[in-house]
C-alpha cells in the first residue's frame, strides 16, 4: 500500500474479495459537494447516490440463493425505476428540498441540490451501507470523491485508476454478454422479469 500525502496509510486500500475500494476518510466524511444542505439531515457523504442495479448486480444476489432478496428489495422496492436491464433505486429525498426555490436554476444545478437533500434507501444511520458487498454496482464499490483523492500521491492515485479498471472491466463484460443474450431470447426486467431471473439462474453453474 502506498502511503498518501499526509495521510494515514490505510487512507485507501483495495479489498480483493469484494473488489471494493475503501477508505477510511469516510468515516469523517469532510468533502464540500456532499455535504448535507441543512443542520438536520445526517451527513451521507456519496452516499446521498440513487444506486443503480444491473445484470451483474442481480446475478450476484441469484449466485447468492437471494433471488427473493432481489425481487423484494430491488424489483418491488417502492422507489424503483425500472428499465429493460437495469433498476434504479431513487434515494429518498427530504421534504425540505421541496421548499427550495430553485426554478430558476438550470436542470444539472437541481440535481446538484436535490443531491444534498438525499439519502441512498440502503443507508442507515450508525451502519453505513446495508448491502452485501458483493451486491454493491460498481460504482459504490470505485468511486472515491476529489477531497479524498486529491490527497493521495501519484502511485496511489494510479492504484486507484487501476482498481477502477478492475472494477468496471469485470462488470462490463459480464453485462454486454448477458444483456445481448437476453435481447436475443427477447427478456428484459420491464417485460418478463422472471424469464430474466431464471436465465441468471441457469448461467450461475456455468460462470465461476
Ligand atoms: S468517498 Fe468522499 S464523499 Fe464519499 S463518504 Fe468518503 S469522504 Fe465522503
Ligand atoms: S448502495 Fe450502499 S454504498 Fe451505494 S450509495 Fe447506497 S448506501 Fe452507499
Amino acid at each position: 500500500m502506498s502511503e498518501a500525502k499526509g495521510m494515514d496509510i490505510n487512507m485507501i486500500t483495495f479489498d480483493s474479495q469484494y473488489k471494493q475500494v475503501l477508505t477510511s476518510a469516510c468515516l469523517k466524511c469532510k468533502d464540500p459537494y456532499f455535504a448535507p444542505a441543512h443542520p438536520v439531515m445526517v451527513h451521507v457523504g456519496c452516499c446521498s447516490y440513487s444506486p443503480v442495479f444491473g445484470l451483474f448486480e442481480i446475478y450476484q444476489m441469484i449466485k447468492a440463493g437471494n433471488s427473493e432478496f432481489f425481487m423484494e428489495s430491488i424489483y418491488h422496492h417502492r422507489s424503483a425505476t425500472i428499465m429493460q436491464y437495469e433498476i434504479i433505486i431513487n434515494a429518498e429525498v427530504s421534504p425540505l428540498f421541496y421548499e427550495q426555490k430553485i426554478n430558476h436554476l438550470s436542470p444539472i444545478e437541481k440535481d446538484d441540490i436535490r443531491l444534498q437533500y438525499s439519502v441512498c434507501q440502503f443507508f442507515k444511520q450508525q451502519k453505513g451501507c446495508t448491502l452485501p458487498a458483493t451486491y454493491k454496482n460498481s460504482t459504490c464499490r470505485s468511486f472515491i470523491c476529489l477531497t479524498v483523492e486529491e490527497q493521495l500521491d501519484d502511485q496511489t492515485q494510479a492504484e486507484l485508476k487501476k482498481w477502477n479498471t478492475l472494477i468496471k472491466q469485470e462488470v462490463n463484460a459480464f453485462v454486454e454478454q448477458h444483456r445481448l443474450e437476453l435481447q436475443r431470447r427477447s427478456l428484459n426486467l420491464q417485460t418478463n422479469v422472471q424469464g430474466v431471473v431464471d436465465y441468471l439462474k441457469s448461467e450461475v453453474g456455468k460462470l465461476a
